[in-house]
């Protein structure tokens, strides 16, 4: 038997029964003694097209249900590495999106207190400022592999300086990245000109759009993203919108021309080996995704990044 936490079977128990949870994992009240939490942001108030994201966690944990705890592709075993537990969602406020970002700020700060790696389910792309500013605030400025069909650098939207559109832009001014070690992938769509995507290549970041990576295998870019980073500290921020609409269509902005599913399993099993500090599945909005497929996709792309965290050293 394990001496770690172990998802509950779906030969123990029918997967449609049982804990509501990521994986059917126990649910816990705080992040001790953990190495990994699972955490759910039900929030869509940070959005600017479609809402529905405060539905992602509980989609997602919903269709984690299927996915069994041995990766037989990778050989990757979370569960006997690994301390996992889901801690529930943020309790956001849902009338407030200045208060929520500082709610999950608290929130987060608290998982890295226990020195665990939050893996966050969301909920709309405003929940990674708050994060990162925790993630900071523990390891300093980090790298960042941010997948997204967006880059989300705009400077207001409305007037607000801090919503799902802004997140990468604030993060570079407060120094809580280093742009250097910044890789934005998957980004494509229409823009309002250039500098759209521009101003983020002149701080520094490495943009990939989609139409370079199309037709392709992302294990490449993997290896050479790996090399850049090196043993720096990452952040892993994975907007669904990055997949083609095709296959992810339950999400707030949804682009033509992204990237499918073997793609970005390449690419999140190519980031192997990284020191990643925490990350997080975002902009999962079930209720424009009648098939479902959408958080299906997504729990299985968070399985596929728990599988790559890095495994403490034990005695
Ligand atoms: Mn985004
Ligand atoms: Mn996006």
């Amino acid at each position: 038997m394990s001496a770690f936490n172990q998802p509950i079977g779906g030969n123990d128990l029918a997967r449609f029964a049982g804990p509501g949870t990521f994986m059917r994992l126990p649910q816990v009240e705080t992040a001790a003694g953990l190495d990994v939490a699972v955490m759910g942001v039900p929030m869509d108030i940070g959005t600017s097209w479609r809402s529905g994201t405060r539905f992602g966690p509980k989609q997602i944990r919903a269709e984690s249900a299927m996915i069994r705890p041995y990766n037989i592709q990778t050989g990757a075993a979370p569960f006997e590495k690994l301390q996992v537990a889901d801690i529930g969602d943020v309790a956001i406020n849902t009338f407030d999106l200045a208060d929520t970002i500082s709610i999950i700020e608290r929130w987060t700060d608290a998982v890295l207190s226990h020195g665990a790696i939050p893996l966050t389910l969301g909920g709309d792309h405003t929940l990674t400022l708050p994060i990162l500013r925790a993630v900071a605030k523990h390891h300093g400025p980090v790298a960042l592999v941010h997948v997204d069909a967006h880059a989300d650098v705009n400077d207001v939207m409305f007037g607000v300086r801090e919503c799902h559109g802004t997140v990468f832009r604030r993060a570079y001014e407060e120094n809580l990245i280093l742009p250097d070690k910044v890789w934005q992938i998957g980004l494509r769509g229409t823009g309002y000109g250039p500098d759209d995507f521009n101003t983020p290549r002149d701080w520094g970041f490495n943009l990939i759009t989609a139409p370079e990576i199309w037709h392709r295998s992302l294990a490449p870019l993997a290896d050479t993203i790996k090399q850049a980073i090196g043993t720096t500290k990452v952040y892993l921020s994975y907007d669904i919108d990055s997949l083609d609409p095709a296959y992810a269509p339950g999400t707030g902005t949804p682009e033509i021309g992204g990237l499918t599913p073997p793609q970005a399993m390449e690419l999140i099993r190519g980031l192997d080996g990284l020191e990643i500090v925490g990350a997080d599945m975002v902009e999962v909005s079930p209720p424009y995704d009648p098939s479902g497929n959408t958080a299906l996709v997504a729990a299985n792309l968070a399985y596929e990044i728990l599988s790559i965290l890095p495994k403490p050293k034990r005695s």
